[in-house]
């Protein structure tokens, strides 16, 4: 399931560059607030079966929630590369505040949410955080403490990481 082209250092960071580059494209066009996903996918392989499948539910749970909550517009686009699975939205018809109050709804409720890194830019491009809206920080998907010190202290080897996404899929896939 993990199988899939390995893709250098160079081409994550040029990848992260375009993304805010379409990131910052994407809030001068609209003029709403914008929902940027990407699959978290640890190590060099990001476009395999886990982040496909992952992707689809994700960005579909995502249109779906926006259109309950009775978001006015909903234009997307989804790029999919040797780097990985990624959309862009654009909602209108609700605050950025409520937007983000919603996609961490759909991050921490989703079965296959752990796989999901949604972010959400207000009407200036300036991105909102958990934190100022009084939301807990996400739980690593292994061991349930912070994802960030998880990620930035390397604590998972890859092969444990990529066992536990796995699992996560064929349990509710
Ligand atoms: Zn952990």
């Amino acid at each position: 399931m993990y199988r899939g082209p390995a893709i250098t250092l160079e081409q994550v960071l040029e990848n992260r560059e375009l993304r805010a580059e379409r990131q910052r494209e994407w809030v001068s066009t609209h003029s709403l607030p914008i929902v940027s996903f990407t699959i978290n996918m640890p190590g060099s392989v990001k476009l395999n079966q886990i982040s496909q499948i992952g992707f689809a539910a994700g960005q579909e749970q995502i249109r779906k929630a926006c259109m309950h909550s009775g978001c006015s517009s909903f234009i997307s686009q989804s790029f999919i590369s040797d780097c990985g699975c990624e959309s862009m939205s654009a909602v209108g018809g609700i605050s950025p505040q409520d937007l983000k109050r919603l996609m961490i709804e759909v991050e921490d409720t989703h079965p296959l949410g752990r796989l999901f890194d949604i972010d959400v830019f207000d009407t200036q491009g300036v991105v909102l955080s958990r934190d100022q809206l009084g939301f807990a920080r996400r739980r690593c998907f292994v061991c349930g403490r912070d994802a960030k010190l998880c990620a930035r202290n390397r604590v998972h080897p890859l092969p444990a990481l990529i066992d536990k996404l796995s699992e996560i899929i064929h349990a509710n896939h």
